[in-house]
């Protein structure tokens, strides 16, 4: 891939990064108005923008082959499709909610690894939110922009998305976890720098994704609506443990599982603010547990990670994301790091699967121009 003024004949403007995420802890919970503590990583998508005065708009990715140009009013639902529409929708969105937004150029030459479960396709929405928020004068607060994020990625690409991965890649700051409330959008900081206290994180990326991920997501997502609805509540968010009695069977450890984890969240949250950053490790655990037991959306591949990975060391360990594949997190002891990392990847060699990617991930700055 060749350089913006290659492309596009002419000098960008300017050149804004928005990170990835790893989400600590607060799974499966958003869709009953639960907690979640995110954080940015390093890893980080740039976009090269510069804009236009005719209404035209070209986008490339030195991650992808194809680009895309055409015109402002050629946005909307499904157009374009493939890549190009979580930066074009972006623009759309924000015309959409009245913003005066003209052309541009814009070209990707640096990313956040895509479909790894760091949130690839929100630090692209998040990066050109911010370049556009610049370069036309809208003079958008972060909330706003991740606002039109998320309609771009629910509207335009057409996949669902809570907003956790676009309020981490905006909002976050460096030594901080992002305590998101889902209920009413919600956000602060919480003290999280595992290096000050001899502390990493590890992301440790199964490489599988069985097939049955997206129906089950759904499935749960229906599950525990309706065990709210059961109970007479709005969400299971205020629900206790006992509420549940009035459920049982796989309804019961459903509902189970989001109120343990709301109350999971709170319990990390007191501890970070109290510099208390180790004694989280058996949450995690704990987390892990629920989401296998109770929820069932973990697999072989995530249980052997975390089983590992505490073997060898880790504080506490669990799976994240949707489940059925993708990504595990360990804390571990910088000390430990290499043993995890060796453990994990000879586990996974002895049980004849897949190479896992393993990666550090470390709290970092949210979206900013360079
Ligand atoms: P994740 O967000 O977990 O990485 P998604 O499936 O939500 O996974 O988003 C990945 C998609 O986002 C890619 O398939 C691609 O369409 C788009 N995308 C993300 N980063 C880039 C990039 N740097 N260049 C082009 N497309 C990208
Ligand atoms: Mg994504």
């Amino acid at each position: 891939m060749t350089g913006f003024r290659n492309l596009f004949d002419r000098e960008p403007d300017g050149r804004w990064a928005a990170p990835g995420r790893v989400n600590l802890i607060g799974e499966h919970v958003d869709y009953a108005e639960g907690l979640c503590l995110p954080f940015a990583i390093a890893e980080r998508t740039v976009v090269e923008v510069g804009a236009r005065t005719d209404g035209r708009v070209r986008l490339q990715s030195a991650a992808e082959g194809e680009g895309w140009e055409g015109a402002l009013d050629a946005i909307g639902p499904g157009s374009p499709a493939g890549w190009a529409g979580y930066a074009a929708g972006v623009l759309w969105a924000l015309r959409e909610a009245g913003h005066s937004v003209g052309g541009i150029d814009l070209l990707v030459s640096e990313t956040v690894p895509l479909g790894a479960g760091l949130s690839s396709s929100a630090a692209l929405e998040c990066a050109t939110a911010l370049a556009v928020n610049d370069l036309f004068g809208l003079a958008l607060d972060r909330r706003e922009l991740a606002a039109a994020c998320i309609r771009a990625e629910n509207d335009v690409v057409g996949a669902s998305t809570g907003g956790m991965d676009q309020a981490a890649s905006l909002l976050s700051t460096a030594g901080h976890a992002l305590l998101l409330d889902t209920r009413d959008g919600s956000t602060r900081q919480v003290p999280f720098a595992p290096a000050d206290d001899g502390l990493r994180v590890l992301v440790i990326d199964t490489r599988v994704r069985h097939h049955l991920a997206d129906g089950q997501y759904g499935e749960r997502r229906a599950a525990v609506e309706k065990a709210a609805a059961t109970l007479g509540l709005h969400s299971l968010r205020d629900a206790t443990l006992r509420d549940l009695d009035a459920l049982d069977g796989e309804p019961l450890r459903r509902a189970r599982h989001v109120v343990t984890e709301i109350a999971r969240v709170r319990e990390a949250v007191a501890l970070l603010d109290d510099g208390r950053l180790q004694d989280i490790g058996p949450l995690l655990d704990a987390s892990h547990t629920s989401l296998a037991k109770d929820f069932e959306v973990s697999c072989r591949e995530l249980d052997l990670a975390c089983e590992t990975a505490r073997a060898s060391g880790a504080f506490g360990a669990r799976m994240v994301g949707g489940g059925f594949g993708g990504s595990a997190i360990a804390l571990v002891p910088v000390s430990r790091v290499d043993d995890v990392a060796t453990s994990v990847r000879d586990a996974f060699t002895a049980e004849g699967l897949r190479q896992p990617e393993i990666r550090r991930a470390d709290p970092s700055e949210g979206a900013h121009r360079l």
